[in-house]
């Protein structure tokens, strides 16, 4: 389904030849879900050079191999018929970024759902049939029964709430740790599971009720109202944060949140993904309770891994599935954005094999 431009429909088009270089492997779509960033490109809040393939959360079953089939990450070949998910990075794994552990920011990145379609590179997104996987995409075989819905959004919103994880567990220990989550979209929810089952005490701050009564659902200890609510530094149960996971976007969340951080703690922003107002930082707080601010954008195929293993473990105990509301055939696909467009649920689904 090719996307065109805002307000117009997507096309459905043929690719009636697939020509793959060596490393290169076809993938049979088995389900997908809509991204926020779906929606944003859709609605005209971000430009990207079209026509495209949108949709970066999917998985699907291997139909063909090209010569000299890549290795999964398991280290093994991927063979016809294993049922994988993939990285929304394309890297190169030579260029200084690559050899500094930065795939997701290779010099000569590609990435699914977000490039022009050319000439021997049609099938690039998740909303459609079959997808071109190029050499240098983390392929991740899956078990079988994992749920589809549960492993499509696995390659961007949980496998980026590891990434975040990691990156605070650099300077702070989970176990016994307050965490403070800002944002109960599917990036903030995974967290908090993450995070519960590392023995942390987790608060999520979200300003609607439905996405608090989810967060409870998956890890929260405690869930806050920002508009109402007190930063959770506040409240005497937890004493002051550890980890703050800013997974809003929100500029006043940031502030919340760096207000919150105690002594020694790690802040990581990774709702950011769109431009917003600068926000007042105060340098001595910083300085004297010693903070770790970063920011993580994407995640590595370590992440993906992680992301994956830890849903084989925790899907039954936290309702991954549950997050997939409304599903839709690809040829609905228009409406499926609309859905998703008006966030009733997490995630809104598109399933290629129905019609
Ligand atoms: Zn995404
Ligand atoms: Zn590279």
């Amino acid at each position: 389904m090719l996307f065109m431009r805002p307000g117009q429909p997507h096309e459905p088009v043929a690719v009636p030849q697939v020509m793959l270089a060596p490393g290169e492997v076809l993938v049979e779509a088995e389900f997908a879900t809509v991204c926020g960033s779906d929606v944003h490109t859709v609605l005209g809040h971000r430009s990207e050079a079209t026509p495209l393939v949108l949709g970066h959360e999917a998985v699907g079953r291997v139909t063909a191999l090209g010569t000299d089939a890549p290795l999964a990450l398991d280290g093994t070949p991927v063979q016809i018929g294993d049922r994988v998910v993939w990285s929304v990075a394309v890297h190169c794994g030579a260029c200084d970024r690559c050899r500094r552990g930065l795939p997701q920011k290779c010099r000569t990145l590609r990435k699914y759902g977000h490039e022009r379609i050319g000439q021997g590179w049609e099938l690039t997104g998740g909303f459609a049939t079959h997808v071109h996987l190029r050499a240098g995409t983390a392929i991740l075989r899956v078990p079988e029964e994992l749920p589809a819905k549960v492993l499509a959004p696995a390659s961007c919103g949980i496998a980026t709430a590891w990434a975040a994880l990691a990156a605070a567990e650099r300077t702070v220990r989970f176990d016994g740790a307050t965490v403070l989550i800002t944002g109960g979209g599917l990036i903030g929810l995974a967290a908090a599971a993450m995070a519960s089952e590392r023995g942390a005490h987790v608060v999520v701050s979200d300003p609607e009720p439905g996405r608090r009564a989810l967060a409870a659902q998956f890890g929260a200890d405690a869930v806050i109202d920002p508009v109402m609510g007190e930063p959770a530094a506040a409240d005497p149960r937890y004493g002051a944060v550890d980890v703050v996971i800013e997974a809003s976007g929100a500029p006043r969340a940031l502030v919340t949140g760096i207000e919150s951080a105690g002594v020694g703690a790690a802040v990581v922003l990774v709702g950011s993904v769109f431009p917003s107002d600068p926000v007042a930082l105060s340098p001595e707080r910083v300085v004297r309770r010693q903070l770790s601010i970063s920011g993580v954008h994407n995640y590595t195929p370590a992440d993906l891994v992680g992301a994956v293993d830890f849903l084989a473990r925790a899907w039954q105990r936290f309702s991954f599935e549950s997050l997939v509301g409304e599903c839709f055939a690809l040829g609905e696909l228009d409406a499926a954005l609309v859905r998703a467009a008006r966030r009733r649920e997490v995630r809104v689904g598109v399933d290629p094999r129905a019609s």
